[in-house]
Formats: structure tokens, C-alpha cells, sequence
């Protein structure tokens, strides 16, 4: 076993995700979020102990997101109340706009949540999200956010002219943005919008880009995957994981913060940290039986995520570093 122990000992920046479920399924999204997900929103006592472990580890500010937190407008409430008593600040709330359905009943809500703390909403704005957003809920969140007094982060603002190009009222796929745009609109929006591989990022963008040999993508991460340590962007979930790096799927629990993590109680991310996909693949070939589907890969992200969603779909591990399981679509696997 490597003796090399990861340690997160200081957090810089990050969010809170409160939630997973969602009323969008955007093709890009890192954590895989979709409606199948369960209605679970983060609790009292779960919002309380992740602030706190931010703040010990020094981070006073965060984010909330998910899944869509609005779904939910009073846990949203109930999580910035929390984060004032706690003396941690909470920078912006993330949405996706699905919830709104009018300017009276919208400005009511936005007034609600500026009542307990909120000053800033972060509102998506992207043909991925437009795909189940129609743009009229978007302009309606955005017209509620300034008679609110409710500052707006557009997320991102220069695509309303793409999205302007189609009807307001209803959603549109991507496909249509092929056929207004051309047919490589969705490989070029890699470079209009930070998109993570990880998630459906993988599937929705890997046949677009340049496909790596197994053995260069292990060379490559020989010395460790380096971004497990990075708190740059670092989140907590509700179900008291914190997700490191923007490695989505792999956890660590809140409470293992802070000191050298045990490497029997995490041998994944102990492998992936200190000698990188190599070692995963050697550890999970060798106790699991698994065997790379392809000879290549597009990122290296990909083919961690094809070894750990065997371990959990073809094998049942169930493991405290593989969480929440609904990432590798266990929810559909119940379903079929
Ligand atoms: S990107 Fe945001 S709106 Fe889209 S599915 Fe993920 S959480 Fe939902
Ligand atoms: S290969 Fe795995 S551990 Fe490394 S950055 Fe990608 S998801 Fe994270």
C-alpha cells in the first residue's frame, strides 16, 4: 500500500451544494444532475457542520449550489440564516431560472431570500441550459433579480445572442444550435464556456476531442492527479461529502478534513493523489477485475470515471469515496 497520505488542510474557495435534483439535465454538468435524482435538500444540521468546517479551515465565504437550490426557496432561506449566524458569507446563489412563473410571485421570493441574507443571484445563461430553460423564465429572473435589489451574476451573459436567435417561450436543443450555427457549435463552445471534464462533459464533448493512448494518459499523472489537493474550488455536499478538486463521484467525508486521510479507509483517492490513474487501474484490475473499454480516451477524467462506475455499477462496491452513488446513475440502474 503507498504511504503518502493527501491532506486537506486548508480550504480557499467553494460552494455549498444543497441539493442534486434538478429541473434542467444540461449536457454538461459535472455533478450529472437531473430531476431523477432524490428531493433531498441539505439539513439544518448538515448546513451548520459544513460551514463550520469551512470556516475552520479558512474559508469565510461560499457559494450555494446544486442540482437547482430554488426548487427548495425555503431550505435556500433556511441555509443563508444558518450562514449569517455562522459568520460565513455567502457570495451568490446559483439558479438555473426554471422556478419562475411570474413578476409578482417572482419578487416575492427574491424578496424573501434578501430578507435572510441573499444579495447576489448567479443566473445561468447558456444553450446547455436553454435545452430546458425557455429564455423567458431566464428575462423574467433577471427583471425579478432588479426589482428586488438583488445583484445578478450572468452566467454568461454573451450567449443571449445565440439564445435571442430562437423563440423565448419555449426550450431549444442543441441541435437546433447546430442547424442556426453550424454543425461544429457545440466542439466550439469549449472555448465560449468553462466546461470541467468530468460529468456529462465527458460524453457530450470527448468525441469531439483528440483521443489519448491508455499508456500516455497514465504517464501523464505518474506523480499524482494534483488537483485532488486544489481548494481553489472545492465543495461540500448535503450529504456531508466534501467533493475534492472538481473530481465529481469522488468523496471524502467532511469529517476526515483537516488531517492525513486514512489510505485503508480511502485507497482510490490515495492511489489517484500519490502515484495517479495507474495506480487506480492496477489496484481496481487487480481486485475487481476491470479492463479498459477503449485504447484511448479523451481525457484522463474519463477513464477514472469508466473505472469507478464499475466499481459501482458492475461490482456494488459501496464505498464511502465513491459518493453520492447516484453519480454513476445507480438511480437508473433501480429503474430499468
Ligand atoms: S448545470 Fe446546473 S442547471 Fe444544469 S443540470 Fe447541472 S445543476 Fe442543473
Ligand atoms: S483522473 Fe480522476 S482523480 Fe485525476 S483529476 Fe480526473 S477525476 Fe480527478
Amino acid at each position: 500500500m503507498v504511504s503518502k497520505r493527501l491532506c486537506i488542510s486548508r480550504l480557499r474557495s467553494g460552494g455549498l451544494i444543497t441539493n442534486y435534483y434538478c429541473s434542467s439535465a444540461c449536457r454538461h454538468c459535472l455533478y450529472r444532475c437531473s430531476p431523477r435524482w432524490p428531493r433531498d435538500f441539505i439539513s439544518s444540521e448538515e448546513t451548520r457542520e459544513a460551514l463550520e468546517t469551512s470556516r475552520r479551515l479558512g474559508c469565510r465565504a461560499l457559494h450555494i449550489g446544486g442540482g437547482e437550490p430554488l426548487l427548495n426557496p425555503g431550505g435556500v432561506a433556511s441555509v443563508l440564516s444558518t450562514a449569517q449566524e455562522a459568520g460565513v458569507t455567502i457570495e451568490y446563489v446559483e439558479t438555473n431560472a426554471s422556478w419562475y412563473r411570474n413578476h409578482e410571485t417572482a419578487c416575492a421570493l427574491l424578496e424573501r431570500l434578501a430578507a435572510a441574507g441573499l444579495s447576489t443571484l448567479l443566473v445561468s445563461i447558456s444553450p446547455f441550459h436553454n435545452e430546458f430553460i425557455p429564455l423567458r423564465k431566464v428575462r423574467g429572473a433577471l427583471a425579478a433579480c432588479r426589482a428586488s435589489g438583488i445583484s445578478v451574476f450572468p452566467w454568461i451573459a454573451g450567449f443571449t445572442p445565440d439564445l435571442e436567435t430562437f423563440d423565448p417561450e419555449r426550450p431549444h436543443a442543441l441541435e437546433e444550435y447546430e442547424e442556426a450555427f453550424g454543425s461544429d457549435y457545440l466542439p466550439r463552445l469549449t472555448g465560449r464556456y468553462w466546461i470541467s471534464p468530468g460529468g456529462r462533459a465527458l460524453e457530450t464533448f470527448g468525441p469531439y476531442m483528440e483521443q489519448i493512448p491508455v499508456r500516455r494518459l497514465i504517464a501523464k499523472t505518474k506523480t499524482g492527479c494534483a488537483e485532488l489537493a486544489d481548494t481553489s474550488h472545492f465543495h461540500l455536499d448535503l450529504y456531508g461529502n466534501y467533493v475534492p478538486g472538481l473530481c465529481a463521484g469522488l468523496a471524502i467525508g467532511r469529517q476526515d478534513l483537516g488531517s492525513p486521510l486514512d489510505t485503508e479507509a480511502y485507497p482510490l483517492i490515495t492511489r489517484l493523489s500519490t502515484e495517479g490513474l495507474g495506480a487506480l487501474l492496477s489496484y481496481v484490475s487487480g481486485e475487481h477485475g476491470f479492463s479498459p473499454s477503449k485504447e484511448r480516451y479523451a481525457f484522463k477524467c474519463e477513464l477514472c470515471y469508466e473505472i469507478r462506475r464499475f466499481l459501482v455499477i458492475e461490482r456494488g462496491v459501496d464505498s464511502c469515496e465513491l459518493r453520492p452513488r447516484e453519480h454513476y446513475g445507480t438511480q437508473e440502474k433501480q429503474r430499468d
